[in-house]
Order: structure tokens, then C-alpha cells, then sequence
């Protein structure tokens, strides 16, 4: 890690070295729904670097060409992207898909509908795990996710609980490589690492919960150049680190499909 930006990741993840840690994080990529040109190009990098993906996908208006890009052999698991990606809020709102602004039992519904499709396009590649559209979702409709068949969530910013409701694993993400209400755009790696070193400290510091993988969040489809190098770099730097592991999402949501079923 000859560059000076990445030092202040470097000297972090020796830290977890010297304390007998290991340092978890995880890769979750957002909003795929069929095959694309940055799609492949997402779908090559993790090829390249091996490192685990976890491609939150909308059921709605799926591509069932989708589920033969994801060839058999590839570290890609598929995530539960709400169901339509569509904003349910008021003007002058955040936007919400999974709010409450609509009858609960319709929020419902979708779910159990974008399971059922998702399951049966992508078999065993699908987790049921729920990662809301602009990671918002209200408290009440948490305690009723598990009866849809969902076992984990996955939002934004570090989890309060493991476990928001019983049945359910939340695992977040922490850094989130693009500038959304500047212009879409990659955010400077000099942001960036330090947000990366900076989750993983604070869990080392026992600041947030340490054992909540550091998540780091992308959107294939609104990728420039710059997000692009530095997800590429951030994969291999990591994975480099003899005390750095990238997880797959298997690993860090329990499998509670025995005792879960839709219903
Ligand atoms: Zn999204």
C-alpha cells in the first residue's frame, strides 16, 4: 500500500492485526433488475478479485436474463431490493417505498410477491434477505418481515441491534462510494478511506457494534470512472490485508429457513 491515501486503511487494519482481530466487511451492490452493460462490468470485477457480492435486486420488472448472467461458480448472492423501487412519500418527503403511507398489509403483499419471484428465478443464489429502496423502512413493518419469509435486513449506518425484531438479522452498510445529492458522481477516495477506516475503528474502539461487518454500498448503474477505480482498488487492497477478509452475505445472515416460511 505504497499510496498515501490508502495508509490511514493500512495502518487500521494492522491495528486489528495487533489485537489478534480479524477485520470483516462485506460488498452490497443496488438496484439491478436485468442485464446491462455496467452490470457485466460489475459482474468482471468481481470475477477478477473473488470478493463475495451481494446484488440487491428489484423483483419488479425483472429480467429473467438476469439469473443466467450469474453463471453457476460466481461468489453472488441475490438480495431482496423492496419490490418495485417505487416512492410511496409525499412531496417534500424522503423518499420511502416501505413506509407508512400506504395500508401495511399492501407493503405486505409486495414482499411476500418479490420473495416468491426472486426465489424462484434465482433458487439457492436468493437469501432472504430484505434491503429496503433508499434504506428506509418503517419500525412497524419490521416485527411482520419474518412471516413473509424475510430473515435479515440490510439499511444504512451502524445497527442499533443485531436483531431489531426477533427472526430478523440486520447487517448494514457504512460507506457509500456515491455523491447523491452532488451531481451522482464517485466521492473522492480522500472521503472515502477514511469512512472505511473509520467504521472499522469504531467497532475496534467498541464505539459501534463490533461485530457488524463494515459495508460498503454501490450502484453499479450509476457508477463514473472514479467510483469504478476505487471499488476496484478497495476489493484488492482489502483483500490483500493477511487480517482483512471480505464475507459473503451467507456467512453473515443465519440460515433460518427451517424454522421460516412464508406463509
Ligand atoms: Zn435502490
Amino acid at each position: 500500500m505504497a499510496d498515501l491515501s490508502w495508509r490511514e486503511l493500512e495502518v487500521e487494519l494492522d491495528a486489528w492485526s495487533e489485537e489478534g482481530q480479524a477485520a470483516t466487511l462485506w460488498w452490497r451492490d443496488d438496484d439491478a433488475r436485468g442485464p446491462s452493460p455496467e452490470l457485466e462490468r460489475l459482474l468482471r470485477i468481481q470475477s477478477r478479485t473473488r470478493v463475495p457480492l451481494s446484488l440487491a435486486v428489484i423483483p419488479e420488472r425483472l429480467d429473467p436474463a438476469l439469473a443466467r448472467l450469474l453463471q453457476e461458480g460466481r461468489e453472488v448472492a441475490v438480495l431482496q431490493h423492496g419490490f418495485a423501487h417505487r416512492n410511496h412519500a409525499g412531496a417534500g418527503e424522503k423518499s420511502m417505498e416501505l413506509g407508512s403511507h400506504r395500508p401495511r398489509e399492501h407493503v405486505l403483499d409486495e414482499m411476500r410477491l418479490g420473495f416468491e419471484r426472486l426465489q424462484s428465478t434465482f433458487g439457492d443464489r436468493f437469501l432472504p434477505v430484505l434491503v429496503p429502496p433508499w434504506n428506509r423502512i418503517a419500525a412497524g413493518v419490521l416485527p411482520f418481515l419474518p412471516r413473509c419469509g424475510l430473515r435479515g435486513l440490510s439499511t444504512f449506518a451502524p445497527r442499533k441491534r443485531a436483531d431489531p425484531v426477533p427472526g430478523l438479522r440486520e447487517v448494514n452498510t457504512h460507506v457509500d462510494v456515491i455523491d447523491w445529492r452532488g451531481g451522482r458522481r464517485g466521492r473522492e477516495r480522500r472521503v472515502l478511506i477514511p469512512e472505511v477506516a473509520g467504521h472499522l475503528r469504531a467497532r475496534r474502539e467498541g464505539r459501534v457494534d463490533a461485530e457488524e461487518a463494515t459495508g460498503v454500498l454501490t450502484h453499479h448503474l450509476d457508477h463514473d470512472e472514479g467510483a469504478w477505480t476505487f471499488v476496484e482498488e478497495l476489493l484488492e487492497r482489502v483483500s490483500a490485508h493477511p487480517s482483512a477478509s471480505w464475507r459473503c452475505a451467507r456467512a453473515l445472515f443465519p440460515d433460518r429457513s427451517a424454522e421460516l416460511r412464508p406463509e
